[in-house]
């Protein structure tokens, strides 16, 4: 595979989209969603294109890839939802968690963590029952909790659109995902700085990075 057209059309497009966005003095950290690829074609990614920060959602393949590329200077992230019993084997291994969707999960990472884990507080806006994540009548009582953590540092939001959604309907989902992380930045919580806005991926990252996404995670497009 030859990465670096693709991988030089999506810079160019966050570059692009950073510059005409409400913030863009901001920089927009292009994740790499290497789930789909194995070991060998994860390493010609990084070398052929630069691509340092990578996506994964799936505990045994993160786990081994890590292994076989720690001569690389990776920054993992940690994408997919995790059960409870898996927190164990996969939070300490991690540089950041994007899908801190329950007050019970925060709680296991509380007691499985060595260090603070730089994780986003995953939020479901859209209301979509298939996805995970916090409705926002929610998120106060879990805040109030998950501060008693201190093995947990909310650095941001995490948000996916519906897969069926309308430019327009992502815009504004987007919209309000920037507002929400920016109303509870300014609270200046201890242990929740709330700065990053992960979202956007293949189909709707320029809507996210216009919209003040400091991280998109871009998987298929960068394989085709
Ligand atoms: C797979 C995945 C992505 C990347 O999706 P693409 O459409 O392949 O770019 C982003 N975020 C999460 C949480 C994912 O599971």
């Amino acid at each position: 595979m030859n990465f670096q057209k693709q991988a030089q059309l999506v810079k160019e497009e966050v570059t692009e989209a950073v510059r005409k966005s409400v913030n863009p003095a901001r920089e927009c950290q292009i994740i790499a969603v290497t789930k789909y690829v194995d070991a060998d074609v994860t390493r010609q990614l990084v070398e052929e294109t630069g691509f340092h920060h990578l996506g994964e959602n799936r505990v045994p393949q993160f786990l081994a890839k890590k292994d076989k590329l720690s001569d690389l200077p990776i920054t993992w992230h940690f994408i997919g939802s995790l059960q409870r019993r898996k927190v164990k084997d996969v939070i300490n291994h991690v540089d950041y968690f994007h899908a801190l969707d329950s007050v019970s999960l925060a709680r296991e990472i509380q007691k499985r963590a060595e260090k603070p884990i730089a994780c986003f507080l995953q939020v479901n806006l859209s209301r979509e029952e298939s996805k995970h994540g916090f409705f926002i009548e929610n998120i106060d009582s879990a805040l109030e909790e998950i501060a008693a953590f201190d093995k947990i540092r909310l650095v941001g939001l995490m948000t996916m659109a519906p897969a069926e959604a309308e430019p327009s309907e992502i815009d504004k989902l987007f919209n309000q995902t920037r507002i929400l992380q920016q109303e509870l930045a300014e609270r200046k919580i201890p242990g929740m700085p709330f700065t990053e806005l992960s979202m956007g991926m293949s189909s709707d990252y320029q809507l996210a990075a216009i919209q003040g996404a400091t991280f998109v995670r871009i998987g298929s497009l960068l394989f085709e």
